[in-house]
């Protein structure tokens, strides 16, 4: 299959009266019309001065209009998709920090960006849907506008999209990645899946962040394959998306998977219905729990793949059988180049644990604002992801750890997953973090918090006992909570750092 570097390139790969979006109860979009829609987009960015190198923040709520606006804006311009939820000061931090040049709302709408946005003297673009087909829209300025830009095409070193990190770890930074980064990463989960024109997928994942723009939007488009854009994850009407859109394959994180399983008995016809070629998931680890239950439920493989912002998302990826697919690991490079480093910038041997490092074309050239960050990340032209792990012989990547994550415990370091891979067997344990919590002499000590199974019941002090006879004495949780939910950023990740505080516990 080709191998664009540009958005514009992706774009003309799909058959014009194939159907690119589609969405819940609406005419789907065919490539012909995503085509035109983009053309149109060009003209009117430039109309209003926004060139190829111009950036343009999007606040649109997920759905059909925000993932054609991203990939019609993105061809054309640099594209900076902002999480909708955001509040004013997040905004603020945001639209500053970007140096965009306009932002993008939809017609209406009551953002509190917009006032943000007025006071940086942003241009102020509105959308209006077309009823052309899923996701078709035109576009106006708030403002009458003097000048127009020319009308020059991106090329493949021109930025395509600007994203922050999630922010699991510190305050997220911002991460530029350009036409030909984010083209390469969308080929290799493509290429990975054997993607096809005859695929569909059903997007649940939110388009302010790069799971859900490269594997769940740009990638199938680079298949010339089908989406059907939902308005985002809801465990009530995922079957019914099911049964709507026939979906060859859907992608997201291990918190939805868990939903999702959780859900499957009472929804065994429209899953027999429906059978699906393979299931992705990725941005944090799956337990090998849930890939069990998931693989039996939907009797498909669940391909697990390993992602971050600065790579594009996709680094390695466990293989489609017939090829080997390992639980507990992320597979396979699948993109980059992997290696694993030591402290001193070393390369270390198959079988030794340290840091993750990764280079290829689908890898950020640093972030921007950031002198301090670019000066931790690079070595020797290898980019630190900050993830600790291992290969094994025959190259399957297994991630140990996040470095941040590590609890020190009076100088004995724990990993807070390897707390959970115990706790996660137990059977009436659902849902499991781990995380530190402060301490008076140690530093930090070690708490954890669970959700339990409908209709099961356990003790602190028998989860205890449970961890005690696998792990040392001081890996063992001193305080453990049982919770509903355990409370998940925006992207549906666990977030270990700022747990204790949250939870009353520091
Ligand atoms: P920040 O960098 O701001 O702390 P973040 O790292 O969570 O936030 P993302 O770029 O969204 O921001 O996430 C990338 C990280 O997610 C990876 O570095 C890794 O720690 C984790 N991750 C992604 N996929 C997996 C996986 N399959 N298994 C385990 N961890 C994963
Ligand atoms: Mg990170």
């Amino acid at each position: 299959m080709q191998r664009p570097t540009t958005i514009l390139e992706l774009l003309a790969i799909g058959a014009s009266d194939a159907i690119a979006i589609s969405a819940p109860g609406v005419t789907p979009l065919t490539y012909g019309q995503l085509r035109l829609t983009s053309a149109q987009t060009e003209q009117s960015l430039r109309s209003i001065g926004i060139g190829a190198q111009d950036r343009v923040a999007l606040v649109l709520p997920n759905g059909p209009e925000m993932a054609v606006a991203f990939t019609c804006i993105a061809a054309h311009a640099a594209a900076a998709p902002l999480n909708p939820a955001y509040r004013a000061d997040e905004f603020e931090f945001y639209l500053s920090d970007l140096n965009a040049k306009a932002i993008l709302v939809e017609h209406g709408s009551q953002s509190p960006a917009i006032a943000i946005a007025q006071k940086l003297n942003l241009q102020i673009l509105e959308l209006h849907p077309s009823g052309h087909g899923a996701g078709s829209f035109t576009l106006t300025a708030q403002q009458p506008v003097m000048n127009t830009a020319s009308a020059d095409m991106p090329t493949s070193n021109d930025l395509a999209l600007i994203l922050h990190t999630s922010g699991t770890t510190s305050r997220p930074k911002i991460v530029p990645l350009t036409q030909a980064n984010v083209c390469a990463s969308a080929c290799n989960v493509r290429d990975n899946l054997h993607l096809s024109a005859s695929d569909c997928g059903l997007a649940i994942m939110p388009l302010f962040h790069i799971h859900g723009l490269i594997a769940g939007l740009l990638a199938p488009l680079a298949a010339g394959g089908q989406i059907f854009c939902t308005p985002g994850f809801n465990a009530l009407r995922f079957f019914n998306w099911m049964n709507e859109a026939k979906p060859s394959w859907y992608t997201a994180v291990p918190t939805m998977h868990q939903t999702i399983v959780a859900r499957a008995e009472s929804n065994r016809e429209i899953i027999q219905a429906n059978p699906l070629r393979f299931i992705r998931s990725s941005s944090s680890s799956m337990p090998p729990q849930v890939i069990h239950a998931l693989e039996q439920v939907f009797n498909a493989p669940l391909i697990e793949s390993y992602g971050m912002t600065e790579a594009a998302h996709q680094m390695a990826s466990n293989p489609l059988p017939p090829a080997k697919r390992i639980p507990g690991s992320v597979g396979i490079a699948a993109g980059p180049e992997i290696a694993i480093m030591d402290t001193d910038g070393n390369l270390l041997e198959n079988g030794a644990t340290g840091e993750i490092v990764i280079r290829g074309v689908n890898v950020t050239a640093g972030y921007e604002n950031n002198p301090k960050a670019n000066a931790e990340a690079y070595t020797n032209g290898w980019f630190r992801t900050g993830d600790q792990g291992v290969l094994d012989q025959d190259n399957y990547l297994s991630i140990t750890g996040r470095l941040k994550e590590i609890i020190n415990r009076g100088g004995e370091k724990i990993s807070p997953r390897e707390v959970d891979e115990i706790l996660m067997d137990h059977p009436a344990v659902a849902q499991v973090v781990t995380f530190g919590m402060p301490h008076e002499k140690l530093g930090e000590e070690v708490a954890a918090a669970v959700v339990l199974r409908e209709g099961q019941q356990v003790s602190e002090k028998e989860l205890r006992e449970f961890v005690a006879i696998r792990l040392s004495d001081y890996k063992v949780p001193r305080k453990i909570l049982f919770l509903e939910e355990i409370p998940k950023g925006a992207t549906g990740k666990l977030q270990r750092i700022g747990l204790a505080a949250k939870l009353g516990l520091a």
